[in-house]
Parts: C-alpha cells; sequence; structure tokens
C-alpha cells in the first residue's frame, strides 16, 4: 500500500530530462515518462504494454493466483488506505462495531465525523493527483489557487476523488464481489498447481473450542478453535474453511489472524495458509508447467522485443508528399523537376538541424526551400525540388533520399521519393 500509493502521489511531482516523470500531455499529444517522450507515432508501444500487462495478469494468476488482487489492484490498495484512516478515528473493530450501535453523542459525531473528513481530504488529494498525470501538476497547484481551473480538470477532479471516496469508503469488496470483470474469468487460469489460500482441512477438523493446552486428541478436535477471526478480518466475509471461493481476493489477512490464534495456542503456524491443491492433497507442485512456460516465453519475448525497439528507437520523423498540383516540370539543361513537401517531426528534446542527400543517385539535384532547421519536439513543413537528368528512366522514377542529423549521424531515416518522369520519345 504504501509503495504503490508512494508511487500514485509522488510521481507526478519529480522532474526527469525536463519534464514532469509522468505526464499524458493529451492537448499536445506527447506522453513524458521517466524521461522518455512519446508521440502518436509510438502507438505500438502502448499496445504493447497493454498486452504485456494483459500476458503478465495470466502469468501470475497461473503461478501464484490472485496476488494482484490481494496487493496491487487500486480497488485493494486504497480500501487499505480508507480501513486505516477508519481505524484511526473509529478505533478497532469491536469498538467500531459498539460505536455503531450507540447513540450519537458528541463523541460519535466527532469520531464519525473525522473520519469522513479524513476520506473526504484523502479523496479530493487522490482526484488532484490524478489529473495532475494529464496537466502539468505544479501549474494546477496554481489554477487551484488561484480559482482558475479548466471545466474539464474541475469534473475529472471531483469525479475521480468522488470515485474514490465511494469505491473505497463504502463500496469496498463489493466492487471486487460484483463490479470487477476478472474475478469472474481468473478461475480459467487456476489448476492444481496454482498458489492458492487455502484451510488444511485435515489438520483443522474437527474444530471446536478448547481451552489452552487441553489435550486435542483425547477431545477428538483437530487445530481450529473456531474463533471464527478468519471470518471476521475477511474483507468479503467469507469463510475459507469452506474451500476456495470466487470472491476470495487472496489479501491473506485471514492467514496473518490464524497464525497469531496458533502461536496463542501453542499449535503451529500455517493452519490457513499458501499452499496448492496438489500439496492438500499430499502430492508434489509442479511450478514449470507447460502454460506457465509459454506465459513467461510469449512475455520475455514481448518486453524484450518491446525494450530493443525502445533502445534502438530514432527521435527523428520524415514525410514526403508529392505536390498534387503539378506532375512534373522540364527545365531547361534537360532536368526534370518533381516538388514535394518534406514534413519533419523532430522528437528529440534537443535542437536538429538536417542534411538531406540523394544517396547513390549522383546525377540528382535536391533544392530545399530552407535550412532543415528543427527545434526540439518541433513539427516542420519544407518544400524540396528534386532534379534528375531527363536521360533517366521514363514513368515512375523510385529515389531513396537520406535524411540525417547533422550533430548525431545516428539520428537518420531513409525516406522514398516517387518521381514522375516524362514518357520515353519516338
Ligand atoms: S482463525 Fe484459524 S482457528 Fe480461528 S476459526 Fe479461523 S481457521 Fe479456525
Ligand atoms: S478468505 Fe482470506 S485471503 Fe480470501 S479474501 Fe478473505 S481474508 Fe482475504
Amino acid at each position: 500500500m504504501y509503495g504503490l500509493l508512494g508511487l500514485f502521489y509522488v510521481l507526478p511531482w519529480l522532474t526527469v530530462g525536463g519534464h514532469q516523470a509522468v505526464l499524458f500531455d493529451l492537448p499536445a499529444r506527447k506522453f513524458y515518462i521517466l524521461g522518455l517522450t512519446f508521440w502518436p507515432q509510438d502507438f505500438i508501444y502502448l499496445a504493447t504494454l497493454l498486452i504485456s500487462a494483459g500476458l503478465s495478469l495470466f502469468f501470475v494468476t497461473a503461478l501464484a493466483g490472485r496476488l494482484w488482487c490481494g496487493y496491487a489492484c487500486p480497488q485493494t490498495v486504497w480500501t487499505e488506505a480508507f480501513l486505516l484512516m477508519e481505524r484511526w478515528t473509529e478505533g478497532h473493530r469491536q469498538r467500531r462495531m459498539k460505536l455503531d450501535a450507540g447513540p450519537w453523542n458528541t463523541e460519535k459525531i466527532l469520531r464519525k465525523g473525522g473520519k469522513h473528513l479524513l476520506w473526504i481530504a484523502f479523496a479530493m488529494w487522490t482526484g488532484f493527483t490524478f489529473v495532475g498525470f494529464f496537466t502539468p501538476i505544479r501549474e494546477l497547484v496554481g489554477n487551484v489557487l488561484s480559482l482558475s481551473l479548466g471545466p474539464w480538470e474541475t469534473f475529472w477532479g471531483i469525479f475521480y476523488g468522488f470515485a474514490t471516496y465511494g469505491n473505497a469508503g463504502f463500496l469496498r469488496e463489493q466492487v471486487c464481489k460484483y463490479m470487477c470483470p476478472y474475478a469472474r474469468f481468473q478461475s480459467a487460469m487456476f489448476d492444481k498447481d496454482t498458489l492458492i489460500i487455502s484451510y488444511d482441512a485435515s489438520r483443522g477438523e474437527p474444530r471446536g473450542s478448547r481451552r489452552k493446552g487441553s489435550d486435542i486428541k483425547q477431545l477428538g478436535l483437530g487445530n481450529c478453535i473456531s474463533c471464527t477471526l478468519c471470518v471476521q478480518v475477511c474483507p468479503t466475509g467469507i469463510d475459507i474453511r469452506e474451500g476456495l471461493q470466487i470472491e476470495c481476493i487472496a489479501c491473506a489477512a485471514c492467514i496473518d489472524v490464524c497464525d497469531q490464534v496458533m502461536d496463542k495456542m501453542d499449535y503451529p503456524r500455517g493452519l490457513i495458509r499458501y499452499t496448492t491443491d496438489h500439496a492438500l492433497q499430499g502430492g508434489k507442485t509442479r511450478v514449470l508447467r507447460p502454460r506457465i512456460v509459454i506465459y513467461a516465453g510469449l512475455l520475455l519475448l514481448l518486453i524484450g522485443g518491446t525494450l530493443w525497439s525502445m533502445i534502438h528507437r530514432v527521435p527523428l520523423r520524415a514525410d514526403l508528399i508529392r505536390d498534387r498540383n503539378a506532375l512534373y516540370r522540364e527545365l531547361p539543361g534537360d532536368m526534370i523537376e518533381n516538388v514535394y513537401t518534406l514534413k519533419i517531426t523532430n522528437m528529440d528534446d534537443v535542437n536538429h538541424l538536417y542534411r538531406l542527400t540523394a544517396g547513390q543517385h549522383g546525377a540528382v539535384e535536391l533544392d530545399l526551400s530552407r535550412p532543415l532547421e528543427l527545434a526540439a519536439n518541433e513539427v516542420a513543413g519544407f518544400t524540396v525540388r528534386i532534379r534528375l537528368p531527363r536521360d533517366s528512366a521514363a514513368g515512375v522514377q523510385k529515389l531513396q533520399l537520406l535524411l540525417v542529423a547533422e550533430d548525431e549521424p545516428a539520428i537518420r531515416k531513409t525516406i522514398l521519393a516517387r518521381a514522375l518522369m516524362p514518357p520515353a520519345e519516338g
């Protein structure tokens, strides 16, 4: 909870490479992520990120069950934070129940009011931070203080804050039980070797209360003392002793509380524990199964390929568009001229001066309207005239041009130009 919420609340305040560490600048259509700038042309990375996230979920679920639900899902993490604030203001479970059942007196008003005040402040801060991922957060502070927030920023800040307050404060596990689609299909990824949280019925049954130190063999009892603490701490309100259920979000709260009970009773820990179906039946758990190997292989391939492509990514884009209004022009000296617009996108964070050459086409002349100089992150268009000798092949000539940054030759792009030529004579 501290790690993930820390990331959420701190990241927008950090600056990496001159930009906010994570900023999705939608109006400018640029994403800044940890020093890298992504353009709409880099959409492929978003696609690979989403596919990797899906595959990771399959892989982790097949290997270790609902780890995502119990430890990393925003619903779980924010609910945990809200529960913490509830404990600060209203105390532990028994005290809360007593407070709920009691009359509305000053203490109850102060405790309940304090809780909601904390929740609302935290939810509004969450909404503000969320908007801070889309609008530079420092600018946003100024806008809030000067009451000049835009309508969309106001709407999303309040909407996200309100959703946090409602989901984490009131709906809680109802979201997991009735709204989350993942809970519906995760069982398809489970097998008998998947890590699950399970009650060891062979050790716990027959359950029943007893005094500490009493001889359970003589009483004919197992290790479960029927204290029902595992049910009381369960955020989804299920009894894990009835077996694995769809509502279980694998938060492990029942493990912790049962281990405490076992410690008090001087029984070995692990009556409720992480285990697998095979292990519970006395068999051996197989970690390396075909589905695990396939998921891991696909994931490695995808992540490796994406990283390789990002490392070798050239921060330059160039499009050459032929002037459609003219076929070609015949010039003195038996030269044929085609006119183009060259659109260059400098996706780098520094200015560049580019050079356009015709590569191996020695007889080709290039005439530029102005030097190809672009500021960081600038998009600009230039007129390019390409002249070829008339004796080049008739019809359409395909030319390979090379665009290179003068100061950094590794930044280069090959551009294909199609030049129209007059038909062959005779
Ligand atoms: S916490 Fe442990 S001992 Fe208590 S009821 Fe649950 S399984 Fe039994
Ligand atoms: S059964 Fe245990 S692990 Fe599952 S949701 Fe309840 S407390 Fe969490």
